[in-house]
């Protein structure tokens, strides 16, 4: 007997529930097309099981704990209550361990950084295969040391380890990615930690990439495996209202006057003096996105409710189907583990490029021509992008200077496909039958790059006209 047939049914259904999964858009030629969306790296659409919640929810909107009627209590207890969720959702302990709502991954990690107590010499060790996100906020505040890359750009482990032996005793953060946005690379952030925690330093995930995809464990304090901070988006797991969440010890974030200072984060303010509530409510400075927060819990709920055992195995064969089928496209070279016989340690999130057409070329063909939403470019990871194409200094140097004269048309890059638990084989063949039309210049449309924006589009041809499918203007009563 299948056991696995109950939640893999559940996954197929959930395809149906997805917003805009009938979503017809304009082409070239004049069709429509079935949109098909392998953008899920950058940003997911949601279901409407959440949708619905969201919809409800907003029947009881009110702001939280500062009022006293019905709905301002039930708002109230419903963003209490999904705190507690992303507690559970991680495995984060609440007895030592906090839960900040921000807007996102990016301004989590910003926030950690601020309220870290570095020391004045204090190191901080990350990886080359970074997001912007996880790079630059670090580099305000201390020395930024960058553990290096195997040629096939999953991290270099002795390189990672032998940098804190040579730092050990001044490291004071390391921080590294779950999963990569670029090559989907998962990295054994448990094995990470422990090596990290015996250098005598904090570990940090950036678990951006990693929460839609896989469990994760903060595991207790006391074990040396465990992840000190985490920092995910909720609009990368379904929910994409508006929020984040910072998770982690609280006791260091403690020491640090609030990261940003009004109403909330307070217990009693004189004329001389504020005095700072606990954590999360110091850290959580002005009126919360209530209805994001809602979003994300319930799409916490759905994603359990579905079970990681087929998420992962469904995710992991739609990767193998990828690979499989990527192969068949004359040309192509896919960026970092491309073997369809080992895909544990990875995601199916694959940057590639076909031949020597443009990324950018291509990403807009997909777009134009046939309904695909893809990206192209460096994907906020510039150093690792630049190590997987093998662009050295100087001709990053050259590109840099033709950027400030206004012209993009020789940034490097590639095309990134990426998949969410609604995704199936079909949308897989949509691409890779375009991708060939694409690889033997097949393409109807003729396209000029504009320089200014290193994008191609249609030569003699307006963009789409958005105001036709879209409108901000609400219905009024009637
Ligand atoms: N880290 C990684 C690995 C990411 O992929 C992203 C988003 N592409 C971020 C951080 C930043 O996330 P956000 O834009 O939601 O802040």
């Amino acid at each position: 007997m299948n056991t696995n047939r109950g939640p893999a049914d559940r996954l197929k259904k959930l395809r149906q529930e997805l917003v805009g999964i009938e979503l017809k858009v304009p082409t070239m030629n004049g069709t429509p097309r079935r949109y098909v969306n392998l953008d899920n790296a950058a940003s997911t659409p949601t279901f409407r099981p959440i949708m619905e919640k969201v919809d409800e929810f907003l029947g009881f909107y009110a702001n939280v704990h500062r009022g006293t009627g019905f709905k301002s209590q039930i708002a109230s207890w419903a963003y209490d209550t999904a705190r507690r969720d992303v507690a559970r959702f991680v495995k984060a302990d609440l007895a030592d361990k906090t839960v900040i709502f921000t807007k996102n991954t990016t301004e989590s990690i910003n926030k950690l950084s601020r309220l870290y107590p570095f020391r004045p010499d204090g190191v901080i060790i990350t990886t080359m295969m970074e997001h912007h996100s996880n790079d630059l906020p670090w580099r305000r505040r201390a020395r930024v040391i960058h553990a290096g890359l195997n040629p096939d750009g999953s991290l270099d482990i002795e390189d990672y380890a032998s940098k804190l032996r040579e730092h050990a005793g001044k490291v004071d953060l390391v921080t590294v990615t779950g999963a990569s946005n670029v090559s989907g690379w998962v990295n054994p952030c448990h094995y990470l930690a422990r090596l990290a925690h015996g250098a005598g330093a904090k570990f940090v995930l950036d678990a951006a990439q990693l929460a839609p995809h896989r469990p994760i464990d903060m595991k207790p304090s006391a074990d040396p495996e465990h992840i000190d901070y985490l920092a995910f988006s909720a609009h990368k797991m379904y929910a994409p209202y508006g929020v984040g969440a910072l998770v982690g010890d609280k006791q260091p974030l403690l020491n640090a006057e609030p990261d940003i200072v009004g109403g909330g984060v307070v217990d009693i303010v004189t004329i001389e003096n504020a005095y700072w509530r606990e954590l999360p409510e110091r850290e959580e400075a002005g009126t919360p996105d209530v209805v994001g927060v809602v979003a994300l819990a319930a799409a916490v709920r759905l994603l359990e409710a579905i079970g990681w055992d087929a998420i992962v195995e469904h995710e992991e064969r739609l990767a193998r189907y990828l690979l499989e089928r990527l192969a068949e496209v004359p040309g192509v070279t896919v960026y970092g583990q491309s073997d369809a016989g080992n895909l544990r340690d990875r995601l199916a999130v694959f940057a590639f490029n076909v031949g020597s057409i443009h990324h950018a070329l291509v990403a807009a063909i997909l777009s134009y021509e046939f309904g695909i939403g893809v990206r192209s470019g460096c994907f906020c990871a510039h150093p690792y992008m630049l190590c997987l194409l093998g662009v050295g200094q100087q001709a990053a140097e050259k590109v840099r200077s033709e950027i400030i004269g206004r012209d993009r048309t020789n940034v490097p890059g590639a095309v990134r496909a990426s998949v969410g638990i609604y995704n199936d084989e079909s949308d897989v063949d949509a691409l890779v039958d375009a991708l060939k039309v694409i690889a033997r210049g097949g393409q109807t449309g003729k396209y000029k790059m504009c320089k200014e924006t290193g994008n191609f589009v249609p030569e003699g041809r307006d963009c789409f006209e958005f105001e036709n499918h879209f409108s901000l203007t609400p219905r009024l009563p009637e």
